[in-house]
């Protein structure tokens, strides 16, 4: 979140002195405390300073950096996915490409019956075998896909922010949301966590700041 320059002035003044009464802050800005309230009440409440009766305002140790960290780690897979857009390995090249147009993404997962996570279908996979002379109508993109225990997961409880680093180290543009089966311990697909859901909660973050 972006402070006012009063803000800034009032934070540094309780980072070097604090713990300090409003009164205090009050008198090294020659301001009422009236004046002031609007500002102690934003910064209390996004958390970067803490009041206690009798004693006053202290820094929390949280700048508006380290708050955003914060809720990054926060915010979780299963806040943010969409809906999962699935085929089965028997699907051909075609049927397969036809599904990214209607649906418009650019991923998708293979399940076998139940949802159970197979493989991943990429555009450049697609794309691929079309350079050759096979017929895509018959093609089944099972053969293509990258497949388990290859693929990887995320699950809704993890953080969006361990999501974003396993999109960019694997360099994948998006990630099944799965869930253990209680039985057998397979991958049920429940969503997809994509480059996308990361931008739009960035823009949103950015917006709510
Ligand atoms: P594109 O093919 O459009 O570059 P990706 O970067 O997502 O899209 O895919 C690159 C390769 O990685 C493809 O072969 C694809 O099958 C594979 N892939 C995509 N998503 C995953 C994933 N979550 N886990 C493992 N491999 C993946």
């Amino acid at each position: 979140m972006e402070l006012t320059k009063r803000q800034t002035v009032i934070l540094d003044i309780v980072k070097k002195e604090g713990p300090i009464t409003g009164e205090q802050i009050a008198d090294r800005l020659s301001l009422t405390r009236a004046t002031l309230r609007p500002d102690m009440t934003i910064l209390t409440m996004s958390g970067m300073l803490e009041a206690r009766p009798r004693v006053g305002y202290y820094f929390s140790g949280k700048g508006p950096g380290r708050m955003l960290v914060e809720k990054l780690h926060r915010i979780k897979v299963g806040d943010v996915k969409s809906v999962p857009i699935v085929v089965t390995d028997q699907c051909s090249v075609y049927d397969a490409v036809v599904t990214m147009f209607i649906e418009d993404v650019g991923t998708l997962f293979v399940v076998r019956e139940g949802g159970f996570l197979e493989g991943v279908l990429s555009r450049k996979d697609l794309l691929k075998i079309t350079l050759g002379s096979h017929d895509i109508h018959k093609f089944p993109a099972g053969v293509i896909m990258t497949r388990m225990p290859n693929v990887v997961t995320v699950t809704p409880d993890e953080s969006v922010w361990t999501a974003a680093k396993k999109l960019i180290t694997h360099e994948v543009d998006a990630l099944p949301v799965v869930r253990e089966a209680a039985d057998s311990g397979a991958a049920e697909v429940i969503g997809r966590l994509s480059k996308t859901n990361i931008t739009r909660l960035f823009v949103e973050l950015g917006e709510s700041s």
